[in-house]
């Protein structure tokens, strides 16, 4: 099919998914792809990029792998599919759980599988909950998360998504979620004197009364709502709050998990250990759609001894074959090429990389990585902090010069942000870090020369 007929026909029968649908019916899609191999995408037109932000984050081992292909093949040909329902399983499923079990943190040894992130948190919350009601507490069931943070689209992961945007979708969001400002480490401590207190976890605990609090959510980094890595102390102080109050910590490592920021879960960069994890993307570097919700044994165990009732929870595809033994392929990819510590190296290169940017350019400031999950921030001002005015898209104007310099980026503009996010492959190499910043620099070069005079 022809470029411009595939445009049409997008145009014609295609809902895409998070797009501005004005814009799409206007003018059909971006970038249509058709291979990916390594870093590299090509488009219908035959055009080379960089996919600098591994798609949605998630294609960490690159794209094009034979033994991946090879895995889903062999996998198909022996069996496809197995429901994991009514006590049954299959062999791909068990090894995964098992492989998982041995990479996580601390006790975090069993896995309920799901297809994808927004799944893992809605199966995080209902459990949580779950827990609670056959403890003879079913007025437990309050989800805090954090401001800005992002954890998917079903009814209990968009309620519980800090980023305001998200919310114009749903006239009113599921029950029982709140939301806490970030990284107030003092306040989570308990400095009662902190100016912000009543809107840190803590403050809000206390205000509704800890015993309707279920669990407390939230990402070791934020990605979405601006990559925003939180300060030393603050992921501690919060496990410490949780254990004060029995409070459950669910860690939402669906961007972090599986190297992205240098270590295999982004919980690991402080040593914390929640009490759940959700994950997904990197699980199978987006070759199947997989998640998972990844526990502490004792937690499912105290489940089973509560109640002889069935686990009303699963979906068809919990535990699908073939995406687990993808899963597993990927897992052992990432450890036989040792993409964790790549990421943390290649990630020192983009921190110098970006401070360059920062020299070059007088729109930039704030860059910040942890392993290759990274963002520069634009600014009318940076001395003294003034934004560009929103209508002006200055994020997005960048990655449109980035884009047409063969460079994927993504711009992150909420909460009154303007960053644009940097997360390669984990296979990425010193020379290709160094092509980003190169066509990165370009691309704020030709902003720059249109909104400064
Ligand atoms: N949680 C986080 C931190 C995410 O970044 C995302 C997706 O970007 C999700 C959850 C939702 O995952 P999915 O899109 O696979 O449902």
């Amino acid at each position: 099919r022809q470029p411009e007929y595939l445009r049409k026909l997008d145009k014609e029968h295609y809902f895409h998914p998070t797009t501005p649908l004005k814009l799409h019916q206007e003018n059909g899609p971006g970038l249509i792809i058709k291979e990916g191999k390594g870093i590299h995408v090509t488009d219908v037109y035959d055009d080379v990029y960089i996919d600098g932000v591994s798609s949605l984050w998630n294609v960490n081992i690159g794209y094009g792998r034979q033994e991946m292909a090879e895995a889903a093949k062999q996998q198909m040909m022996r069996l496809s599919y197995g429901s994991s329902f009514f006590n049954n399983s299959n062999d791909q499923v068990i090894q995964l759980s098992e492989k998982l079990a041995e990479l996580t943190p601390g006790n975090l040894d069993v896995s309920f599988f799901t297809s994808g992130g927004s799944e893992s948190n809605e199966s995080a919350f209902k459990i949580v909950r779950h827990y609670w009601k056959l403890k003879g507490r079913p007025e437990r069931t309050k989800i805090i998360a954090l401001d800005l943070s992002y954890h998917g689209v079903t009814m209990g992961a968009t309620s519980a998504t800090g980023v305001r945007e998200f919310d114009h979708m749903i006239t009113s969001s599921a029950p029982g979620f709140l939301h806490a400002k970030p990284y107030l480490t003092d306040c989570e401590k308990g400095d009662k004197s902190q100016p912000d207190y009543e809107s840190s976890i803590r403050g809000i605990v206390e205000k509704e009364g800890p015993e309707t609090v279920a669990a407390v959510i939230l990402e070791p980094i934020q990605g979405v709502g601006g990559i925003n890595i939180p300060p030393e102390g603050y992921l501690k102080a919060v496990r410490e709050l949780c254990d004060e109050y029995g409070i459950y910590m669910i860690a939402d490592e669906v961007i972090c998990g599986f190297g992205r920021t240098g270590e295999m879960f982004g919980v690991d960069n402080w040593e914390v250990v929640p009490d759940l994890m959700s994950v997904a993307k990197g699980i199978t570097s987006g070759y199947m759609q997989l998640g998972a919700v990844l526990l502490k044994s004792e937690l499912r165990d105290e489940l089973a001894e509560m109640s002889d009732d069935v686990f009303f929870h699963g979906f068809t595809y919990s535990g699908h074959p073939t995406a687990c033994a993808v899963g597993l392929k990927n897992l052992e990819i990432i450890e036989n090429e040792k993409l964790v510590q790549n990421s943390k190296h290649m990630g020192d290169e983009l921190l110098k990389g970006l401070a360059y940017l920062e020299e070059q350019h007088q729109v930039t400031a704030k860059s910040r990585t942890a392993g290759l999950l990274g963002a520069i921030e634009l600014y009318a001002d940076r001395d003294s902090g003034k934004a560009f005015d929103p209508s002006l898209h200055a994020a997005q104007q960048v990655v449109e010069e980035c884009l047409s310099r063969n460079l994927l980026l993504r711009p992150l503009s909420f909460g009154g942000m303007n960053a644009v996010a940097l997360a390669p492959p984990l296979i990425v190499n010193k020379g290709d870090i160094e092509t980003m910043i190169d066509r990165l620099s370009g691309a704020i070069k030709a902003f720059e020369n249109k909104v400064l005079k």
